[in-house]
């Protein structure tokens, strides 16, 4: 059993408020990787979510502190309007970072690009850990695409501790249920699937699958050395046991169940963890 008072307190979201930076970007798109999507588009650098398992500082070379002071790349709508001219396939938004973290709130980048993607036609996979996804519902009823939303347990202690600026697991499921019940093929993104969710698996499956979701993907902590260090002291660590069940009770829903575990991907989209 882990102990509660062992685990790190990180700074209220209060705290984060600030910690931004304008940058100007070369390139809006990147080529992708990820399995049914073709360019990637990350708003912003860094993420101010902060979750304790992120392994994006360590793909993108970047400090841990750095990662949580957020570049803002202010030019990024209209670095797409250019480049998007002879470009075909299905543009990942936030496959990197969230791409409606706080500083979608204020900034409003995403929803910029969302307007240029819909005003040309193209279909958009979104990934996020954030209710403001919600914020863009007209743009993203009538686009073609889905949403992934991550949901990692129920409980709000848990998630203040494990993913200190992120909203708490009762907003993600209100997105996954206001997505999908406005027609957005909307899925729960279920990852990584710690050892906190053991014993949890009928009460977590039943909430996932009372939003409405008719699909989710499931993923593994992925253990890198930098993210070890903090798991480890906050005596986290993935759960095959809970993954299972979870697999088993979701299928018993009548949910279809998807793996995010293809290595490529896992290279590619550290914020689908
Ligand atoms: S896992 Fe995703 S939401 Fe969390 S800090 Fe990393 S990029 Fe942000």
């Amino acid at each position: 059993m882990e102990r509660d008072s062992k685990l790190i307190e990180y700074p209220n979201r209060e705290e984060w408020d600030g910690l931004y930076t304008t940058v100007s970007c070369r390139r809006a798109l990147s080529p992708s990787g990820l399995p049914g999507i073709q360019y990637a588009l990350n708003p912003y650098g860094g993420c101010e979510h902060g979750c304790i398992y992120c392994y994006a500082p360590e793909v993108t070379h970047v400090q841990w502190g750095g990662w949580r002071v957020v570049r803002v790349k202010v030019n990024i709508a209209d670095r797409l309007v250019q480049e998007l001219p002879g470009l075909t396939g299905t543009i990942g938004i936030g496959t990197v970072t969230d791409p409606y973290q706080g500083a979608e709130a204020r900034f409003m980048l995403t929803r910029r690009c969302l307007e240029i993607l819909k005003e040309r036609g193209y279909r958009v996979h979104i990934h996020t850990k954030s209710d403001l996804v919600l914020r863009d519902l007209d743009l993203l009823s009538s686009m073609e695409g889905e949403v992934g939303v991550t949901v990692t347990g129920l409980d709000e202690r848990r998630s203040k501790m494990l993913e200190p600026g992120a909203p708490l697991p009762e907003a993600r499921l209100r997105a996954l249920r206001e997505l999908s019940a406005a027609g957005v093929d909307a899925y729960a993104l279920i990852g990584p699937v710690l050892n906190h969710l053991e014993g949890h698996e009928d009460e977590f499956c039943d909430a996932i699958a009372s939003t409405g979701v008719r699909r989710a993907v499931l993923d593994r902590l992925n253990p890198r050395p930098e993210l070890s260090k903090r798991t480890d002291r906050m005596h986290v660590r993935g759960s095959d046991v809970a993954l299972e069940n979870i697999r088993t009770m979701l299928a018993s829903r009548g949910l279809t169940v998807e793996d995010a575990f293809r290595e490529e991907a896992r290279r590619h989209s550290p914020c689908r963890l």
